[in-house]
C-alpha cells in the first residue's frame, strides 16, 4: 500500500491552504477533496460573492476563489483525489486511510472536512418527501431555481446565515418570512437591521415550523406560535434551513474527542488533536469564527504543525 508523509482529508480554504504549505515544504501531500459528501472546495462553492477575504478589493466568487486555492496547491506538488474518505484507522502508525477507491498509509493526517448545514427533522422535509423539492439548506445554491420565483419563501433560523439567506431570496421571492424561535435575532446588529427594514422580509418571532406540505413540490407550511401555541398554515413555495452546522467527523468513528456540539478538540494555540500526528483545521474544529480567512489560517497552522511533528519524529 502506498505510504505518504501527509494525507489531508477535506478541501475548502483550510484543506487547500494546508496543502499549499505542506507541498512547498516538500511533503508531497495527498489530498482527498471529497465527492459525494459535498462539493470539493467546501462551503465556499455555494457562496456567491466573497467580499471580506483580504486581497480582493472588488470581491471574488467562492468557486473562483476555491479554484485558485486548488490550482496553487497543485502547482507545488499536491496530489488531489476527487474521493471521499470513508474511514481512518488511527490505532496503529502509520495510520491507514480508506477512501471510496483508494487506500493508503499516512505518517500524519490533517483533517479539514468542515461542517454541514443542519436540517430540522419535521414532516415533509426529509429525503423522499420535499427535500430538494422546495426544501433546502442553502439559499445561495438553490434560491435561483424556477420553483421559488415569485413565491412566499420561509427561512428558518435567527443568525447571520438566516438573515443573509433571506436577503438573498428577496431577489426571487414575492415575500420572505424569517421563522425564528425567539423574540430577538442572534444575527449581528447591522444584518438584523437589514432584515427588519427590508420591505420584502417579515420576521415571525417566537415561531417554529412544524410541517411542510405539498404535492410534487412545496405548496405550504404549518407554523406554530410558541407563545400562544396556535398553529397556522401559510402558502409557501420553499423552505430554507439556516439553523447552524454539524462538523463532518463521521468517518472518524469516534477515534478523536469532540466537544458537546461534535467539533474536534485541538490543543490551545495549535492544530494538534489528542492523537499524535493527527491535526484538525478549519470549521471541523472551529465553532467560533468559521470564516474563509480563519479557515485558511488554520490550514496553514496544520501544515506547519504537521511538518514540525514529522521532523521531530525523523519522518520528514
Ligand atoms: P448560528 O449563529 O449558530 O445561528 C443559528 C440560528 O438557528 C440561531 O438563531 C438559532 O436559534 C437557530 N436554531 C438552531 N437550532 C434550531 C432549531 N432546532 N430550531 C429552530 N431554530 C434553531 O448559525 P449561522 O447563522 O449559520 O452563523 C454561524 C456563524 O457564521 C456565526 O458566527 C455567524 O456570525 C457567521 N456568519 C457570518 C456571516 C456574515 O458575516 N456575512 C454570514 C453567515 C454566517 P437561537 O438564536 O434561538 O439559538
Amino acid at each position: 500500500m502506498e505510504k505518504r508523509k501527509l494525507v489531508i482529508v477535506g478541501s475548502g480554504p483550510a484543506g487547500y491552504t494546508a496543502a499549499i504549505y505542506a507541498s512547498r515544504a516538500n511533503l508531497s501531500p495527498l489530498l482527498f477533496e471529497g465527492f459525494f459528501s459535498g462539493p470539493a472546495g467546501g462551503q465556499l462553492m455555494t457562496t456567491t460573492e466573497v467580499e471580506n477575504y483580504p486581497g480582493f478589493p472588488n470581491g471574488i466568487t467562492g468557486p473562483e476563489m476555491m479554484a485558485s486555492f486548488k490550482a496553487q496547491s497543485e502547482r507545488f506538488g499536491t496530489t488531489i483525489l476527487s474521493e471521499d474518505v470513508e474511514s481512518v484507522d488511527l490505532s496503529k502508525h502509520p495510520f491507514e486511510v480508506k477512501g471510496k477507491k483508494t487506500r493508503c498509509l499516512a505518517d500524519s493526517i490533517i483533517i479539514a472536512t468542515g461542517a454541514t448545514a443542519k436540517r430540522l427533522d419535521i414532516e415533509g422535509t426529509k429525503d423522499g418527501e420535499f427535500w430538494q423539492k422546495g426544501v433546502s439548506a442553502c439559499a445561495v445554491c438553490d434560491g435561483a431555481m424556477p420553483i421559488f420565483r415569485d413565491k412566499q419563501l420561509f427561512v428558518v433560523g435567527g443568525g447571520d446565515t438566516a438573515v443573509e439567506e433571506a436577503i438573498f431570496l428577496t431577489k426571487y421571492a414575492s415575500k420572505v418570512f424569517i421563522v425564528h424561535r425567539r423574540d430577538e435575532l442572534r444575527a449581528s446588529k447591522i444584518m438584523a437591521n437589514h432584515a427588519k427594514n427590508h420591505p420584502k422580509i417579515d420576521i415571525l418571532w417566537n415561531h417554529t415550523l412544524t410541517r411542510v406540505e405539498g404535492s410534487n413540490v412545496v405548496t405550504g407550511v404549518v407554523l406554530k406560535n410558541l407563545v400562544t401555541k396556535k398553529e397556522t398554515k401559510k402558502e409557501a413555495g420553499g423552505v430554507f434551513f439556516a439553523i447552524g452546522h454539524q462538523p463532518n467527523t463521521a468517518f472518524l468513528s469516534g477515534q478523536l474527542p469532540t466537544d458537546d456540539h461534535g467539533y474536534l478538540i485541538v490543543k490551545p494555540n495549535s492544530s494538534a488533536t489528542e492523537k499524535e500526528g493527527v491535526f484538525a483545521v478549519g470549521d471541523v474544529q472551529d465553532h467560533v469564527y468559521r470564516q474563509a480567512v480563519t479557515a485558511a489560517g488554520s490550514g496553514c497552522m496544520g501544515a506547519l504543525d504537521a511538518e514540525r511533528w514529522l521532523t521531530a519524529k525523523g519522518l520528514s
